[in-house]
């Protein structure tokens, strides 16, 4: 229980830093991950990228979601279909509908295709120096890196958000951390 305390303070402390960012701050540090993002995009086979819409904060990379098509990659988002259970991901590009899902969070309406993503985006409150990623406590992303196959896991996070905590069995490493 220490852990899931530690976590928990962890949590609302990153959560309250990145709200405490300036504007213009945001932005700019927004646009270097985005940019790097794109770089890495070009270096990787990705066909099918797990994307996500942002929440409470998190870093904005939808001016970047137009552009993909052009590059020839799909562009999914998560939802999901049940509490507890892993992530699905919805064929999705910008200007389709969305709808509340399952756990409150805007997804692609149940009319678009299901996908497996090569790569997913992971959104992190925090992140370890081994790609340990601290989300909303959930466990979505745990479950979803928990399957076989799996996507690629890059997590997306603002590098002062780099924190430590030990590792719970069920937390599953990124493939790597991109930040600003
Ligand atoms: P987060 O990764 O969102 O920060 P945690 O790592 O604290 O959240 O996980 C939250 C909860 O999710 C855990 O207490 C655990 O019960 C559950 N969980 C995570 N991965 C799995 C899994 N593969 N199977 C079942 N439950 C899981
Ligand atoms: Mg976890």
């Amino acid at each position: 229980m220490e852990n899931v305390t530690d976590k928990a303070a962890l949590r609302r402390q990153m959560i309250a830093a990145r709200r405490a960012l300036a504007p213009d701050v945001k932005l700019q540090a927004d646009a270097r991950i985005a940019q790097r993002l794109w770089q890495w995009l070009a270096d990787h086979q990705v066909k099918v990228l797990g994307g996500y819409l942002p929440i409470a904060g998190e870093p904005d990379l939808s001016p970047l979601y137009a552009g993909l098509a052009e590059r020839g990659i799909v562009l999914a988002l998560p939802i999901v279909m049940e509490r507890h259970q892993p992530l699905r991901y919805l064929r999705w590009q910008p200007g389709d509908p969305l709808a509340r899902d399952a756990s409150g969070t805007m997804a692609p309406s149940a009319s678009s295709d299901f996908l497996q993503p090569d790569a997913v985006l992971a959104p992190c409150i925090g992140f370890t120096g081994t790609g340990l990623r601290l989300g909303f406590g959930g466990g979505y992303f745990d479950r979803t890196l928990a399957q076989s196959p799996r996507p690629m896991a890059v997590g997306i996070a603002y590098a002062f958000s780099r924190v430590e905590f030990p590792a719970e069995a069920h937390d599953i490493p990124l493939d790597l951390v991109i930040t600003d």
